[in-house]
């Protein structure tokens, strides 16, 4: 009896332990941002119409619903927010390249294999229209393709290059020492497969710190299209920054962030998914607090993450009327 009694109570006390952690797990996290001071402007430190025209466009591959508070904790909103699969088409003067790959046509028949709670979960998308259907509706095939640079090694980003067989994956080397001790081979081999026979170029992100990021690599040579580090999602997720004379500065975060909240609070998204797609936890956090203190200081520069739905529609509106005015 009294055996009973304490498995009872004890089951009671775990009940309330866990329901107490999961409505914690909808609480915002308190992060250390109040120390942030605005630095005297330093941009734009070269002329920038000496720039060249860059053309940059969202190629928007699948989509998927999920509730505010799933995408940003401690939001305390059920509100839609869609989350889609991307890659972008930059055309540059010395190359036309794709920052990350979206979803392929044959995107299903590769994780078909995956189990099920994979493909309602991380996996679970409506495939809108493949890398391969983008492209050919600009009449571009894949040998027009100088590269593809990629954020980083999920399977969402290189998901679209069994449409590209063949373009050069230029990948962050961090991020494919780290994919070879165990995301390359993970699920069956899901990214090797996706990734395919494309050769992959290794870069470094070498050079001097930028904007307050530790280190860069200056794609071009010209200052036009600059890499930074952006860890923590995985060891090597990279973001790009485009500076052009033909329209405003943008800055592509990889996954960095899923939605703009995730760096205007700050804040992760939910736990539950936050833990099972961030390699290092305080890394992302740490990174989610540069890119809080780098949008505190430049209001007037998107931030757009991968899988940022709305910041890439209202990007690609603002676009078309830009591009409209400077012609
Ligand atoms: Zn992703």
């Amino acid at each position: 009896m009294r055996l009973k009694n304490l498995v009872i109570g004890s089951g009671i006390t775990l009940g309330a332990v866990g329901l107490g952690l999961a409505v914690k797990s909808f609480l915002p996290q308190r992060f250390s941002t109040a120390s942030w001071v605005k630095q005297k402007e330093r941009w734009p430190r070269f002329n920038i119409a000496a720039l060249p025209e860059i053309e940059v466009s969202f190629l928007r591959c699948g989509s998927i619903t999920i509730p505010e508070l799933i995408a940003v904790r401690g939001a305390f909103s059920l509100a839609p927010r869609v989350i889609s699969h991307s890659a972008v088409l930059i055309r540059h003067p010395q190359a036309l390249f794709l920052y990350d790959t979206g979803l392929s046509s044959d995107i299903h028949m590769y994780l078909a294999d995956q189990t099920l709670f994979f493909r309602k979960t991380l996996a679970n998308f409506r495939l809108e229209q493949s890398l391969g259907s983008h492209l050919t509706e600009r009449r571009i095939g894949g040998s027009d393709l100088d590269f593809a640079v990629l954020s980083h090694l999920h399977w969402d980003h290189v998901g679209g290059i069994p449409d590209i067989p063949g373009v050069p994956l230029r990948v962050n080397r961090v991020e494919y020492e780290a994919a070879k001790l165990g995301l390359l081979d993970a699920r069956h081999g899901l990214v090797r497969r996706l990734m395919g026979d494309n050769p992959v170029e290794l870069f470094d992100c070498a050079g001097p710190t930028y904007e307050g990021f530790r280190s860069s690599l200056d794609l071009f040579g010209d200052g036009s299209v600059v890499l930074v580090p952006l860890p923590g999602h995985t060891a090597g997720n990279t973001g790009m920054f485009i500076n052009r004379s033909n329209g405003p500065r943008v800055f592509l975060l990889g996954d960095a962030t899923w939605v703009s909240e995730n760096y205007m609070r700050p804040a992760t998204m939910h736990p539950f998914l936050w833990s099972r797609v961030t390699s290092d936890d305080a890394t992302a956090r740490q990174t989610l607090i540069d890119l809080h203190y780098y949008a505190l200081q430049h209001p007037e520069v998107p931030l757009i993450g991968m899988h940022d739905a709305a910041l890439q529609e209202q990007y690609m509106r603002s676009e078309k009327f830009t591009q409209a005015m400077t012609r």
